[in-house]
């Protein structure tokens, strides 16, 4: 590398050093403690942010007395109109678009049922004409937009912006939704899993070094846990992590796809609850309902999200049914949750996802003596971006890479 090169890599460096700071301090910071707390030289901090500003990324938003002796100090913050990422969340069960600020704010979302094909050019259809949507009611155009973020279901291959066959969405096998993307709306567009995108929503919007171990139960169609280890996204070697899938947590359970019986991720899955709920009485047959199959195909992704909340609400009114299928997933949750905690030491449990609000009522205080587990503390909260989490993080995909290549 060139001289030249490498003053201008410390440069580029050393504005995401302040950016990523600025982050952590949403009331902005003066220049001097942006010195202080990066270690950086004052007047290193004064060119930084001088191109900063240039760029529009930061703004000044006036003073603030030091609280002592000196002058008041100008204040700098992070500009919401800095830079805008677009994040697409395609689960099996709903497809979601958020266009995030640069402040992490979801400044406009949409809602789209996947097409009952279940095939990914009609997918694709749905996304394309929901990003086209989403810009338009937020009158931004795409120059506005650094990329395009898409969470997906595992496993995924990131080298290729592809999934591979998600098993809830097999006809998305093969879906090149990066590259199609970026040849449809000529921005970047990048792919994670659902679970690590949901991860890195948290961290990147409110980067904090409370928790530096913390795992995220995600509710989708699915159920899958997103990690982040040592204050770093854990995405692991293929990029599939957190596929908890098929660790067997009720003997008894129904049987998954693999032969065996009671998976936490069968067990857990909103699908099956419903179906659960629909065999005991616990919820009403919808029209033309005949005992169905397994397999999902005999109910629409809005089927079973109206009967997956209707389940969730006859439980908290104690109807006995309701009641059975829940404990049964809660006790299933409750043994998963707590050997992940003993086997990766993680001190937060984060909740959210498309699914999980119906279960927020009941779930949340059934996982609350995990606070003593193993005789420590484990803080049990909901994620700030509820149902919206995973396209979240789709959106800071975007952000991260530009202003973040090393994943700090
Ligand atoms: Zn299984």
């Amino acid at each position: 590398m060139s001289h030249a090169a490498s003053l201008a890599t410390i440069a580029t460096i050393n504005e995401n050093i302040v950016l990523s700071m600025l982050r952590r301090r949403p009331d902005g910071m003066s220049r001097v403690e942006i010195a202080r707390e990066t270690q950086l030289s004052a007047q290193t901090v004064s060119n930084v942010s001088r191109r900063l500003l240039e760029r529009g990324l930061v703004r000044e938003i006036g003073n603030r007395s030091p609280g002592g002796p000196g002058k008041p100090a100008v204040i700098l913050q992070s500009d919401p109109d800095g830079a805008y990422a677009v994040g697409v969340h395609l689960d099996p069960g709903l497809i979601t678009c958020v266009l995030l600020d640069f402040c992490g704010t979801p400044v406009a979302q949409s809602h789209h049922l996947p097409p009952p094909s279940g095939v990914a050019r009609d997918t694709m259809d749905v996304i394309t004409e929901a990003v086209g949507g989403l810009l338009k009611s937020s009158g931004r155009s795409l120059e506005d937009v650094l990329g395009i973020g898409v969470a997906a279901p595992g496993p995924i291959d990131t080298e290729e912006g592809a999934l591979i066959r998600p098993r809830l969405a097999p006809g998305w096998a093969g879906l090149h939704l990066a590259q199609l993307l970026e040849e449809q709306f000529g921005r970047p567009s990048l792919l994670a899993k659902d679970v690590t995108a949901a991860v890195l929503a948290e961290h990147w919007v409110r980067p904090t070094t409370e928790h530096p171990h913390q795992a995220f139960l995600y509710w989708g169609a699915g159920v899958g846990v997103g990690l982040m280890l040592d204050g770093h996204v854990h995405e692991g070697a293929s990029s599939n992590a957190g596929d908890v899938g098929h660790a067997i947590v009720d003997p008894d359970g129904p049987i998954c796809e693999c032969g065996r019986r009671g998976c936490f991720g069968e067990l857990l899955r909103p699908f099956r609850m419903v179906l659960e709920g629909l065999r005991t009485g616990a919820l009403p047959a919808p029209a033309g309902w005949d005992g169905g199959t397994d397999t999902g195909s005999a109910l629409s992704a809005r089927e079973v999200d109206q009967l997956f909340r209707m389940l969730w609400s006859a439980a908290e009114l104690g109807n006995p049914a309701a009641v059975a299928v829940v404990e049964r997933a809660l006790r299933g949750a409750h043994l998963y949750v707590s050997n992940l905690v003993a086997l990766l030491d993680v001190d937060q449990i984060v909740l959210g996802g498309p699914s999980w609000e119906p279960m927020r009522a009941i779930f949340l205080p059934a996982l609350a003596d995990l606070g003593t587990a193993n005789g420590r503390t484990v803080h049990v909260r909901e994620s700030a971006f509820g149902g919206e989490v995973a396209a979240v993080g789709a959106a800071c995909l975007v952000f991260q890479s530009a202003f973040a290549p090393s994943g700090r």
